[in-house]
This record gives structure tokens, C-alpha cells and sequence, in this order.
């Protein structure tokens, strides 16, 4: 076996003191919650990352009260200090990727690459939405009526509150919040109690930025109690949601009550078409990747593989080798291709999808299984189910797993059909050399992002994200598609009167 230690990453966090408890920012204040949760590595449970506060349903009212006025302050500082503020976010992030993705690997348990790299990613969201601070730029049209005109600007929304996941605790929560504060509204963010080292490392970079006290608030504290108190405050002028289907739904039924605006993006059985034409080392290393990457753990992941039955079982043999080579390990450890699963409760519910699909006929031709490791962590082989049907459950409901299913097919219309037959519609990718089919496939095909030789996951940030059906609700996100959500628009006449 392995040296693990030798190998590590030398991962002190520089920002954490595990004997100081990390606190929450009300009214812009560091401020105790009314508990505190314990944060533990999922590589390795006996590694205390840190204790950190949760809020108290009192707190929510005095940084709801604050963040109003400080959202007015804000509004009106002038386009290039907003600017800078933005940048100055972004540079930092992407000037401490190294630090900070070793933080957030290390508690969310993505291997370091991709811990690194997604913190380097949240900077470049907040350094594109510096630039958007100066392209803010209205219409203006001459009246139907004589001697009038017309100025359509957009304005903020005002104060916004922020539900984001731990899977991309640091990249989701900032392509949220730069936005929001590009287009002048104030921020509440309620991240995900599982990664709440990497919430707190960034608002730390916000918060001491040239900003009114209390424009931005961190509000740590579980879903259910400080998360649902937020979604029916009615001092929230616009929730932004990213998680489960079952949450969402519940986040729409308590925002129309105060008829809060909404975004949300939830989950997705996302399908990779592999057709009889198809560069199949390719296709094997996309699928590999869109289904494994971040543990499986990904609203973009390739959870079914349609496969065209003149290369299924070659294709099969590949991917089911490829997966039997990955190495999975420790987040931090050097040649780690994938870490554990975030938590217990997530492998509890893989290990029973996994029961699931042998229950339901499908035959699981590799892994799926729990691993024991050098250290005591939340670890599982990447599995492959084969002779599935899209009708079986797993291939139906989002799994969140290190678990993928293929689906032979006939044809490429066959595929087709398969890719769009699901209650989801966020990603989904073809492998082909055909042109034809490709093009077909990118106009017919009802997801909100379509990849052609590519992953179905990996996405830019200067262009719409979001999905169709149980994927996505209200404006998408990203790019300046993310202005619809961020910004009301206002209709202003001007009658100039007679120059004389
Ligand atoms: P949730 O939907 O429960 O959590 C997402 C966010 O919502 C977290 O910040 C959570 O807080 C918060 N939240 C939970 N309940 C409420 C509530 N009633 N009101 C307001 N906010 C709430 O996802 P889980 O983390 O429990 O993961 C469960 C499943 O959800 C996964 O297996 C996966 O299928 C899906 N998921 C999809 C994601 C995506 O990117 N599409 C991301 C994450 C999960 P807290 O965690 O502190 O309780």
C-alpha cells in the first residue's frame, strides 16, 4: 500500500483556527449562531476541519433589515467602484486557487485538481461580472405618441437571498452572487452545511472589500430550519436555488406565498448518445469523466449511457476497464482520480440505488460497492450497470453517485428518444462523426445545454446555463442570460415639451 501521508498535499489551511469557532455575518457583523455543527473531512473522519456557527431565526430579520439599506448605498456607487470590488474578488480567488481548493477538497472530498480548479472558476465569475458592471446599457425607443420618448433600464431586484449546494460549494455560490451584486442588490447566502469552510473563506474575501456594511450576509445553518425561514421571509425580493427537486418545489410553493421571484436549478438524468460512428475511445474517456468526475456528484453527470448495439459491447468492455482502473482515494492524496462521496447519508442512498438496480434486473458489471480505505471515509468503487432500461428507476431519478447506467439502442432516432425521454432536461452530449446526426441531434434534443464530442458536463460562464422540465424553474443563469433574474425592468416616458 501506499504512503499516504508522505504524499498528502501540504494542507494547513492558513485560514482556519479548529479551536475558534467560525462565525456567521449579520447586519455585517462576525456574529455566534445559537449551535454550532462540527465539519469533518469525508476522506477522513478523524480530520476536524472546523467548528462553525449556525444561525438563529432572530439573526435573519436584523441582516434582512440591513442588507435593505445597504442595498440602496450600493445601487448608487458609481459603475467602476462596483467594479473593482468585483475584480478585486475575482483576482483574489483565482490568486489563492491553490489554498482554497485544498480547503474545499478537503471538505467536500473532490480530488484537488478539481478542487483548485473550481475555485479558480468562481474567480473568473466574479471578474466577468466586474466587466458586465460597465455593460449595463438600456434601450430607448420613440413613443407611439407625438413628441414623447421612451428609456427601458434595467434596475436591481434588491435583496436577494442565496441557496447553493455543497457539491460546487464555491463556483455555484459565486456564480450567484457576482451577478447579484454586479446588477446592485444586496446579498443573504445560505450555503450548504456540508462545506461551510469554503462559504466562510469567501465571505471573507467579500466582506472586506469597499462595500456598505452589511450589503452581503452569511447565514450558516441547516436547510430546514434557517434555510426555510429565509424562503418565507417576505423581506426577500428574489430567491436564487441550486439542490434537489423535492426542496425546490418546496422553495417555489413558499416563495409564490409572497410572491418572491425565483430561480432554481435542481436535478438531472443527463444522457451521453454513443453512436455505431463514434470515436469509441473517445466516448469511453467522456463517459468516464461526465460520470465519475466530482464522485458522480454533479447536476451535469452522464448518469445514462445510450449506446448504439453496433458498438455496445465494445464500448462496454472499455468503460467497464476504464472504470475498474480509476484510483479512488483521499481528496488530497497525489494521483487520486476520485474521492469519496460528501457524506454518510449519500452513500447510505448510493449503496441502496445500487440494491435498487440489481433489484430491478439491471446487471451491475463493476463496483458500486464501499471501499475500505487507509483512512476511514465515506469511499465507493465507480459503479457501471449494463442491460438497463430507461424505464427502470435508476435511470430515472437523480442518484448524486459515482453510478452510471447504459441503455443499448437500435438507432440513432432510438437514442434519441431515449435521451429525451425523462422528466429532466439539463444536459445531455452525442458522440459521432456524423454531421448530420450531430446537428439533428443538437436541434431535437430537450435539454437546456447540448454537447456534441464533449462531456455533458463542464460548462462556460459567459453563456446561459440551465435546463428544461424537473431541471430548472424561472430565468436561467449565467452569462447576461443571469440579468432577467437580478434586475427588474423599468418603462420610463419623457415628453421633453416644446424647445421654444
Ligand atoms: P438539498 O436540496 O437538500 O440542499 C441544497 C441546499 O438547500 C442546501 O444549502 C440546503 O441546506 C438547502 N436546503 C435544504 N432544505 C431547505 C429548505 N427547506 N429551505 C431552504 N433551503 C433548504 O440537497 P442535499 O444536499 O440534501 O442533497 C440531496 C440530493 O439533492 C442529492 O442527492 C442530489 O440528488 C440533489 N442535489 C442536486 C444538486 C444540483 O447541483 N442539482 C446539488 C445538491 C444536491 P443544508 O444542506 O444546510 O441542509
Amino acid at each position: 500500500m501506499f504512503d499516504l501521508m508522505s504524499n498528502l498535499f501540504e494542507f494547513q489551511p492558513r485560514n482556519l483556527d479548529i479551536d475558534v469557532t467560525k462565525l456567521n455575518l449579520i447586519a455585517g457583523e462576525w456574529t455566534a449562531g445559537e449551535s454550532e455543527i462540527e465539519n469533518l473531512n469525508p476522506s477522513d473522519l478523524s480530520d476536524l476541519i472546523g467548528m462553525f456557527a449556525q444561525a438563529g431565526p432572530g439573526q435573519l430579520d436584523a441582516t434582512l433589515d440591513r442588507a435593505r439599506l445597504a442595498q440602496v448605498e450600493w445601487a448608487a456607487y458609481g459603475l467602476e467602484r462596483k467594479q473593482a470590488v468585483l475584480m478585486n474578488i475575482g483576482n483574489e480567488l483565482m490568486a489563492r486557487a491553490e489554498e482554497l481548493g485544498t480547503l474545499l477538497s478537503r471538505e467536500e472530498g473532490k480530488p484537488f485538481a478539481e478542487g483548485k480548479g473550481e475555485v479558480y472558476r468562481a474567480g473568473q465569475f466574479f471578474t466577468y461580472y466586474a466587466a458586465e458592471c460597465l455593460r449595463q446599457i438600456g434601450e430607448n425607443a420613440d413613443s407611439v405618441r407625438d413628441g414623447i420618448e421612451i428609456d427601458v433600464r434595467r434596475e436591481p431586484v434588491g435583496v436577494v437571498a442565496v441557496i447553493s449546494p455543497w457539491n460546487f460549494p464555491t463556483a455555484t455560490a459565486s456564480w450567484k452572487i457576482a451577478p447579484a451584486l454586479c446588477y446592485g442588490n444586496a446579498v443573504v447566502w445560505k450555503p450548504a452545511n456540508l462545506t461551510p469552510a469554503s462559504a466562510v473563506a469567501l465571505a471573507e474575501i467579500i466582506e472586506k472589500q469597499d462595500i456598505p456594511k452589511g450589503l452581503f450576509s452569511l447565514v450558516m445553518g441547516s436547510g430546514r430550519s434557517v434555510g426555510q425561514q429565509l424562503v418565507e421571509n417576505p423581506k426577500v425580493d428574489a430567491i436564487t436555488f441550486t439542490g434537489s427537486v423535492q426542496v425546490g418545489k418546496g422553495i417555489a410553493t413558499a416563495a409564490i406565498r409572497n410572491l418572491t421571484k425565483v430561480q432554481m436549478e435542481m436535478g438531472s438524468k443527463n444522457a451521453l448518445a454513443v453512436m455505431d460512428d463514434a470515436d469509441l475511445d473517445l466516448a469511453v474517456s467522456l463517459a468516464l469523466g461526465g460520470a465519475f468526475g466530482g464522485t458522480g456528484q454533479k447536476c451535469t453527470a452522464s448518469s445514462r449511457l445510450v449506446v448504439h448495439q453496433a458498438v455496445h459491447d465494445v464500448f462496454v468492455e472499455k468503460l467497464v476497464a476504464g472504470a475498474e482502473a480509476m484510483i479512488v482515494g483521499h481528496a488530497l492524496e497525489k494521483g487520486t482520480q476520485m474521492g469519496p462521496v460528501v457524506s454518510g447519508q449519500q452513500l447510505d442512498e448510493n449503496l441502496a440505488y445500487v440494491k435498487l438496480g440489481t433489484s430491478e434486473g439491471a446487471e451491475l458489471a463493476c463496483g458500486g460497492a464501499r471501499l475500505d480505505m487507509p483512512h476511514d471515509g465515506f469511499y465507493m468503487s465507480p459503479g457501471v450497470f449494463v442491460n438497463t432500461t430507461n424505464e427502470m428507476r435508476i435511470n430515472r431519478e437523480e442518484m448524486f453517485a459515482p453510478l452510471t447506467s447504459v441503455i443499448k439502442v437500435d438507432s440513432y432516432e432510438a437514442a434519441l428518444e431515449t435521451v429525451n425521454d425523462t422528466n429532466f432536461g439539463l444536459t445531455s452530449g452525442i458522440v459521432t462523426r456524423s454531421l448530420a446526426r450531430a446537428n439533428h441531434f443538437r436541434r431535437n434534443a430537450r435539454t437546456g445545454v447540448v454537447t456534441v464530442n464533449l462531456p455533458t458536463a463542464g460548462t462556460d460562464y459567459h453563456v446561459p446555463f440551465g435546463g428544461r422540465g424537473d431541471s430548472s424553474y424561472g430565468p436561467r443563469e449565467q452569462g447576461k442570460a443571469a440579468a432577467e433574474f437580478y434586475t427588474t425592468v423599468k418603462t420610463t416616458y419623457i415628453s421633453a415639451g416644446s424647445p421654444h
